[in-house]
């Protein structure tokens, strides 16, 4: 449903929290195997989310920023970019990689500290998660220029959090790329809190998306738990930057139904009854609800569904214990392309130290 809400923003949702929809879908998105596919992305990114915190919590995997809840978000950008499109993502993207094509023990071996994890191998283009708060902001504008300035169609998509819209690069970021006119999709995940900080705490602003429309890029505020209003919106987007050339911006408005990270607890902050009733919103109830109503979706079809991807996901796992080591001091190779004096330097004392201690 669309609807003004007085500030001139588009809301838009076509999923209700129940799964009814709100107003007809676009024919390729009646498509029951389209939609199946949309699924098990959303139940494959769930279950490896609670896998991977798992082997936080047993020393495998390093600090984790878990995406519960906010899967819609990833599944929608995963399947509406197209390949040659560059993916610039931050930390809670991991829905949006695996759709991407990202291999499962690729993205063990990033949160494990491996950085060859982010070596993808089906994916040429695309950035590693970024854990700084909003330098990928920057990061994407001078890809978008450079798209530009190639004549290509392609754009560049970046994501961050809504604490991340409070910061200098994230305002400096917007500003150039709508004075430059560059082909950035800036899409925030409005998770309503920034760690321990609520939104009403971090800014004064109406919306969100108001923070675009002060430096004249277009914007859409969007049900972030909706998967197909999200996969919709960033559709629409992605055409009208490849035709005009100019930014846009999406407010996916979700809920953070989870730890910010495996280093946090949100019970000490986090209102139980908000939190309560968030867990009724989440995106994959609705849309399970959705597919039993319309598509005739089955309890035996959801279950090998969620047996398919687990064993999936237990198959990457087995696969990231077997890795051997990255070598010591690999670590210095992956910031530039060529290696340069100071760190050469630095990596050879590194290596000679460790010699010693062996
Ligand atoms: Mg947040």
């Amino acid at each position: 449903m669309s609807e003004n809400n007085g500030t001139n923003i588009e809301y838009l949702s076509y999923l209700d929290e129940h799964g009814a929809l709100l107003q007809p879908l676009p024919t390729p998105l009646q498509n029951r195997e389209t939609l199946t596919q949309l699924y098990r992305t959303l139940v494959t990114s769930r279950l490896f989310d609670e896998t991977i915190i798992n082997l936080q919590r047993v020393g495998i995997i390093g600090t984790y920023a878990s995406n519960r809840g906010q899967e819609a978000i990833g599944t929608a950008i995963g399947k509406a970019m197209l390949k040659d499109d560059v993916f610039i993502p931050y930390y809670r993207d991991i829905c949006a990689q695996i759709q991407r094509g990202v291999q499962l023990e690729e993205i063990l071996q990033y949160w494990g500290g491996d950085e060859r994890g982010s070596h993808f191998k089906h994916q040429a283009h695309d950035f590693p998660l970024c854990v700084p708060i909003a330098t990928q902001l920057c990061h994407a504008i001078g890809i978008a220029f450079a798209l530009k300035y190639k004549s290509t169609s392609k754009v560049a998509v970046v994501t961050c959090g809504d604490g991340a819209t409070s910061k200098g690069d994230f305002y400096e970021s917007l500003n150039i790329a709508g004075a430059m006119s560059l082909p950035t999709l800036f899409i925030v995940n409005n998770n309503q809190w920034a760690i321990s900080v609520p939104l009403a705490q971090q800014t004064a602003s109406k919306t969100l998306a108001h923070k675009a429309l002060a430096v004249g890029i277009d914007a859409i505020r969007v049900d972030g738990n909706d998967v197909l209003g999200m996969l919709i919106s960033i559709e629409n987007a992605l055409e009208k930057i490849r035709t005009n050339q100019r930014p846009f911006f999406i407010e996916a408005i979700t809920y953070r139904i989870c730890d910010h990270t495996t280093a946090d607890d949100a019970t000490r902050y986090i209102n139980p009854a908000l939190f309560e009733e968030a867990q009724h919103k989440e995106p994959l109830i609705r849309f399970k609800n959705y597919l039993t109503e319309q598509h005739s979706w089955t309890t035996d079809e959801d279950q090998q569904l969620y047996a398919a991807a687990q064993k999936q996901i237990n198959i990457a796992v087995a696969n990231y214990k077997q890795l051997p080591a990255q070598p010591a001091g690999e670590f210095f190779d992956h910031m530039y392309e060529k290696i340069p004096a100071d760190l050469a330097e630095q990596k050879q004392r590194f290596l000679l130290a460790l010699n010693h201690h062996e």
